[in-house]
């Protein structure tokens, strides 16, 4: 799975002393740039130790998004205001963000990548799940409560946290776990744990 003839390099704007090399390691690292944590692909100095998600060493400063499509998304450094949390994932924002100035809304750059439909997934296969924002429901994974975004199933009336997707549950002090894995994987960025 690892070609090193198609080894991909990238100059990165916040470490320029040297190229980022496109590696995969089953390792977790932490982001340099958005601050949560990682596993699987990445771009990576080995001289510094300095990781980065793929998606956080390549994203452009603004985006637009069906999550907010009103208005475009800037890429700025952690908004040093309050406390804030990713709007998606509902994890606290450590590093670099997308963000709507006008709406406060916010969005991790690996967060923004996730897709609006999802078919075939393992958790829920018969049907496409939706991201979309509701009103407060429960969990159908961790059975906790599911306040805003969620991956919903209509004709089921499932709904599963962003962070519910890899099967397991998330709690407010997990970020050791699988923050980014999740994401890449529904993204279609790093390997699936199925197979
Ligand atoms: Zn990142
Ligand atoms: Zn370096
Ligand atoms: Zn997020
Ligand atoms: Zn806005
Ligand atoms: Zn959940
Ligand atoms: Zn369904």
């Amino acid at each position: 799975m690892y070609d090193p003839e198609q080894t991909k390099w990238i100059q990165y704007n916040k470490h320029t002393k040297h190229p980022l090399k496109e590696v995969y390691k089953h390792s977790k690292f932490e982001c340099k740039s958005c601050k949560s944590k990682g596993q699987g692909m990445r771009f990576r100095c080995d001289q510094c130790n300095f990781d980065v998600h793929p998606t956080c060493g390549t994203c452009p400063d603004s985006i637009s998004s069906f999550t907010h499509p009103q208005h475009v998304l800037q890429l700025m450094e952690r908004p040093n205001l309050h406390f804030h949390e990713c709007h998606l994932c509902q994890k606290l924002i450590k590093g670099v963000v997308y963000r709507c100035k006008a709406c406060n809304f916010f969005v991790h750059p690996v967060c923004s990548q996730l897709p609006e439909y999802l078919s075939n997934h393992a958790i829920h296969p018969p049907h496409s799940l939706k991201l979309q924002l509701m009103a407060s429901s429960k969990c159908d994974v961790c059975d906790k409560s599911c306040k805003h975004w969620r991956y919903f199933c209509g004709i089921c009336d499932v709904h599963i946290h962003v962070g519910c997707l890899s099967g397991k549950s998330t709690s407010d002090n997990d970020d050791e776990g699988g923050f980014g894995v999740f994401v890449e994987i529904v993204a279609g960025i790093a390997e699936g744990f199925s197979g």
